[in-house]
């Protein structure tokens, strides 16, 4: 019975020791403070949040330290104006709850996801790892994301919002007005004779004549309107809050501005192209988006009917 009884012991200071080593040695950053929250265990990646020796921070007070590492800008970014309110948090937390997680970052960049237990003995066990890299690789996503979000809204060539981006844009508008009562006004816009150009000069040009088209509209437009490319050489535009006849003015301003703007050609005459604008404008009585659009392009029709380079509303 009572060589069992020693073999335990043995064992169980074998396991301590044991521990001991794992918790030096290991990469997580590990501290014990006891109920009078003084730290009695620290390993060195733990000292190395905390920005002081290790030899500095065993039997200190956790409050000295952080206030040591605050006043000497090493170790924790308490991420508050006030550290003596930091660390009133920080008691409360270890007061009133078992245990918590939280996530503490330090003035040389790196990142700690931070987990505290209060054992039945009263001390507290801060176990952090390092979580630098995986916040990094998160931030990285979230670009990946937002660019290819951004790509999947764009059109490549012009950098206008493509065809189904201009088109949600539309449906929101669409049900602002039905909601709010707001107004709102539609224009499509078309290239004239578009295929005369690429077959004269070259897809290339083409391409140039669209980028060319497309910078004019934007200049002419206000920062709440909106322009997309829903096809070829042919345009969606916006205009929140504006109403037929104002929208048939700007129409009117984007075709002078196309017609008196010759896109410079190397070894060439300047290109000089026209455009044609079919506008209308919300009623109450539309059921969808898709009416609006349809007649502007209807309007756009008899605008391409009339002769080209004019504008149409209806
Ligand atoms: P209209 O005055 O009636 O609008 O005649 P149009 O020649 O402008 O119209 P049409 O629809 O006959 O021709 C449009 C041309 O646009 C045909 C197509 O090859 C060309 N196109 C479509 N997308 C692009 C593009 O991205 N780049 C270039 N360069 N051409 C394009
Ligand atoms: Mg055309
Ligand atoms: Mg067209």
């Amino acid at each position: 019975m009572c060589k069992k009884i020693i073999l335990t012991a043995s064992t169980d200071i074998a396991n301590l020791l044991i521990i001991n080593e794992g918790l030096t040695k290991t990469k997580n950053a590990v501290c014990i403070i006891d109920r009078n929250y003084t730290i009695t265990f620290c390993n060195e990646v733990m000292a190395a949040l905390f920005g002081l020796p290790l030899q500095q921070i065993i039997g200190q007070s956790q409050e000295d330290i952080l206030h040591e590492a605050y006043s000497r800008n090493t170790g924790i970014n308490i991420g508050s104006d006030s550290v003596h309110d930091w660390l009133k948090e920080i008691k409360k937390n270890q007061r009133n709850l078992q245990e918590n997680e939280f996530v503490l970052s330090s003035t040389d960049g790196d990142v700690f996801k931070l987990y505290r237990v209060k054992v039945s003995s009263g001390e507290h066990i801060v176990i952090g790892t390092k979580i630098t890299e995986l916040i990094e690789t998160q931030k990285q996503l979230k670009g990946t994301l937002k660019k290819l979000d951004e790509l999947a809204k764009t059109c490549e060539l012009t950098g206008l919002p493509n065809r189904r981006h201009i088109l949600e844009c539309l449906e929101k508008e669409f049900y602002r007005a039905k909601r709010y009562s707001s107004m709102f006004a539609v224009i499509i816009a078309d290239i004239d004779h578009f295929k005369k150009v690429n077959d004269t000069y070259g897809h290339s040009v083409g391409d140039e004549t669209i980028i060319h088209f497309s910078k004019l509209v934007k200049d002419n437009l206000r920062e709440t309107d909106m322009v997309g490319r829903i096809g070829g050489e042919e345009f969606v535009i916006v205009l929140p809050n504006t109403d037929q006849v104002n929208a048939t003015i700007l129409a009117n301003r984007i075709r002078e501005s196309v017609a008196n703007c010759p896109l410079p050609l190397e070894s060439n005459q300047p290109l000089r192209v026209t455009s044609s604008f079919g506008v209308s404008q919300f009623l109450t009585s539309d059921e969808d988006k898709s009416e609006v659009v349809k007649r502007a392009d209807e309007a756009l029709y008899i605008a391409k009917n009339s002769g080209r380079n004019k504008v149409h509303s209806y």
